[in-house]
């Protein structure tokens, strides 16, 4: 049944690795998430058992609905845009929050993640391609926020996340990689107190091999995995 599972991530994984090679960079510096959202439990428990051990999830609701019957052992990040009342929700589903991009937001997290006396990893998202529709803090915003976010003692930041403009023209689409590049190496000059960087989560099924051509250090991949979304 899931002959086909095993076969795309072999084959997300191959590219990962010749992406990696082209750059000159070691496939080992890049983590691929399977991107689960819509996908039913049963396919992500297989996906689980052909080897993914990080999961993203968008949707706090559905996450709830899922994520308890989902096996244990991979990470999971929650990659959609978050609310500040599904906080106290997303502080016990998820390992690490990728969609931090308000201080009040972040304040939020701190309080909840305090209550429960745990630290919690983030990253910050960016919004690399200027389209209104996009979430994510502006760009120039970014380290301003970063470091507003490390006064946070229950928040670990650990990098940055972006999704690209959406666009079958490669050259069209790198700059965004490059933007959030030059955003994370800026912001790598600042020591934080509360976090390491160490994250670029960038890249999705269209458009991964350029997003680690450019950095990535983290890609999210769903469709070449799971096949197309329905919902
Ligand atoms: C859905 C989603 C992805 C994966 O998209 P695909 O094109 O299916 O690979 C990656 N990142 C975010 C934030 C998403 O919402």
């Amino acid at each position: 049944m899931n002959q086909t599972l095993q076969e795309n991530i072999r084959e997300v994984r191959r590219r990962i690795r010749d992406a990696a090679e082209r750059a000159g960079r070691d496939e080992s510096e890049i983590t691929l998430i399977g991107v689960t959202k819509t996908q039913p439990v049963e396919v992500i428990n297989a996906a689980i058992d052909a080897g993914i051990d990080h999961i993203g999830e968008s949707r706090i609701q559905e996450a709830r609905e899922r994520l308890p019957d989902v096996k244990e052992g991979p990470v999971r990040h929650l990659i959609g845009h978050l609310q500040r009342n599904k906080v106290k929700y997303a502080v016990k589903l998820f390992d690490m929050i990728q969609s931090v991009d308000t201080i009040l937001l972040a304040e939020e997290l701190n309080a909840r993640c305090a209550k429960l006396n745990r630290q919690m990893p983030i990253l910050i998202e960016v919004n690399t391609s200027g389209e209104d529709a996009k979430m994510g803090c502006q760009p120039k915003e970014a380290l301003t926020l970063m470091k507003a976010i490390d006064r946070l003692p229950n928040l670990s930041t650990r990098g940055f996340m972006s999704i690209a403009v959406y666009s079958e023209d490669m050259e069209r689409v790198r700059p965004c990689f490059k933007l959030l590049r030059e955003i994370y190496e800026d912001a790598s000059t600042h020591e934080l107190q509360h976090g390491t960087l160490s994250v670029l989560s960038m890249g999705m099924s269209s458009d991964f091999e350029t997003a680690i051509e450019e950095g990535s250090t983290m890609v999210r991949v769903g469709t070449a995995i799971f096949g197309r979304r329905i919902v």
